[in-house]
């Protein structure tokens, strides 16, 4: 067997591992990457970036769609003859972004020096990974430090394994048919993103969560403003309620509602969008501790086993490219001697729904129940220009902040194209920035950001605006 040594070995080229692997490089440290897809991981190639283009096309075409005879005429005065979509050059297209993607990765890891190995890793111990490479041949990797970045992997449901018509998030951003009855299991975020392209492309879609409510993971206030425009859309939901599997001859979905009686939705395609987990397999020779499905890490992204490291959604909750990559930084500079701690006051978790919906760090009742007395405000849309010019007037910009010191705390959002504030809300909160810091900048106008100082300057008892 071929065998080949390194200072760092890193499994995994997804934004966690790509970015610790070219970091670790920057400093010096001999480092070998080993990925079994194209890099840049789940993020690039199924996940964060043809999930965008997608909805970017999706968005376009309803647009379209919108001013053509018989739909309801634009405002605007914008008509339209006809509206056609051709799936397959859209489908080309995404992944022509994907592929310039990949291939900057490729040629980042290249240029810093990275030895890039193509395979799949198998862990024999902490120190030694055999890689089995396309060529059929086997590449043993013996590492003074190993940084495990191995992601992780669509949560089937046991009564809809992916097979066939029932799809994970891969396949449902790959199809080159619209369905004519998609339904979506699971409202959270990547359900909905996805639920709403695809109406928007044409297909009938209903949605169906355990859940009472759409995107639980998120504040109630901001789902709403979705929740009303998945009505608009014409998508049905059906919540509090559990899918139970396909019907006997596969037409259909069996659905188990909250009273407990059972009906069935027509489905050509079914996405099961129930979440996501750590993948661990392959690990289980290290016996590292674990936090339930995770791995374990300290603040320096260390496992229980010396000189072994582990980031990314490896790690657990949020599962997040940003986070991944901010762990693979911090992670890469303390294998190379340095001190840095993964510590961040707040992580952005933005929802590419229409609207879209941002939320950074502590909402009032999070931080009620930290014990932290807040004040709080909201500044809607509807009194701010820039919004009104892009017809999203929908959604609030609200912030949360200390209330004997008026440091902000949190921020939450929801509106059209709010996804782009993520940066000034992390900036306030890493910052220390308190109320009157937000209230007192020059923000530029007409910008959805007049938003964000009227929100800090409403719960200062000062708007202007409102
Ligand atoms: C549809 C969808 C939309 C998303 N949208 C967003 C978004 O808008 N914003 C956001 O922040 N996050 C989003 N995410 C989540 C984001 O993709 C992940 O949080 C991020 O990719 C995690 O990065 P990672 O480096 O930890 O792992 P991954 O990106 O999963 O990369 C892990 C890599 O390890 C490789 N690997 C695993 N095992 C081995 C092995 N044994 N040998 C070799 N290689 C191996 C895998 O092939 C993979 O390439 C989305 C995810 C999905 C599915």
């Amino acid at each position: 067997m071929a065998s080949k040594t390194t200072t760092l070995l890193v499994i995994g080229g997804g934004p966690g591992g790509y970015v610790a692997a070219i970091r670790a490089a920057q400093l010096g440290v001999a480092t070998m990457l080993v990925e079994g897809m194209a890099p840049g991981g789940t993020c690039l190639n199924i996940g964060c970036i043809p999930s965008k283009a997608l909805i970017h096309a999706a968005d376009e075409f309803d647009r379209v769609r919108r001013a053509t005879p018989g739909a309801v005429s634009s405002p605007l005065g914008i008509r339209a003859e006809a509206a056609s979509i051709d799936l397959a050059v859209t489908q080309a297209w995404k992944e022509g972004v994907v592929g310039k993607l990949t291939g900057g990765v490729a040629a980042l890891l290249r240029k810093a020096g990275v030895q890039v190995v193509a395979g799949w890793a198998r862990i024999v111990d902490g120190k030694t990974v055999d890689v089995a490479q396309e060529s059929g041949e086997t590449l043993r990797i013996q590492c003074e430090h190993l940084l495990l970045a191995t992601g992780s992997e669509p949560m089937a449901l046991p009564q809809l394994p992916f097979a066939g018509k029932v799809l994970s998030s891969t396949e449902a951003l790959a199809l080159t048919e619209v369905p004519r009855h998609l339904v979506v299991v699971g409202a959270g975020y990547i359900g909905l993103e996805l639920g709403m392209a695809w109406r928007k492309l044409g297909a009938e879609v209903t949605v169906v969560d355990v859940a009472e409510r759409v995107l639980p993971g998120y504040d109630e206030d901001l789902g709403k403003p979705v929740l009303a425009a998945l009505k608009r859309m014409g998508i049905v939901l059906h919540l509090g309620c559990t899918a139970e599997g396909l019907t006997v001859d596969g037409a259909g979905l069996r659905v188990r509602s909250r009273h407990a009686d059972e009906f069935v939705l027509p489905a050509d395609k079914v996405l099961v969008a129930a979440g996501r987990r750590p993948l661990t397999a392959g690990l289980e020779s290290l016996q590292l501790d674990m936090d339930g499905r995770a791995v374990k890490v300290d603040a320096s992204c260390r496992t229980s086993m010396r000189n072994v490291w582990a980031i990314g959604d490896l790690t657990g909750e949020p599962m997040l490219a940003h986070r991944a990559m901010a762990q693979g930084e911090v992670a890469a500079e303390c294998i190379a001697g340095h001190k840095r701690r993964f510590a961040p006051l707040a992580i952005a978790a933005v929802c590419f729904t229409d609207p879209e919906v941002v939320a950074v760090g502590l909402t009032q009742a999070q931080a009620a129940q930290a014990g932290i007395e807040t004040l709080s405000a909201q500044f809607p849309f509807a009194a701010n220009g820039r919004a009104l010019t892009m017809e999203g007037g929908e959604g609030f910009v609200r912030v949360v902040a200390r209330q004997h010191d008026h440091l902000v705390l949190g921020w939450q959002a929801v509106g059209q194209g709010v996804s782009e504030l993520a940066a000034a809300f992390s900036y306030a909160i890493e910052m220390g920035a308190r109320l009157e810091d937000v209230g007192g900048i020059v923000h530029a106008h007409p910008t959805l950001g007049e938003a964000v100082q009227e929100a800090a300057l409403r719960a200062l008892g000062r708007a202007i605006h409102l």
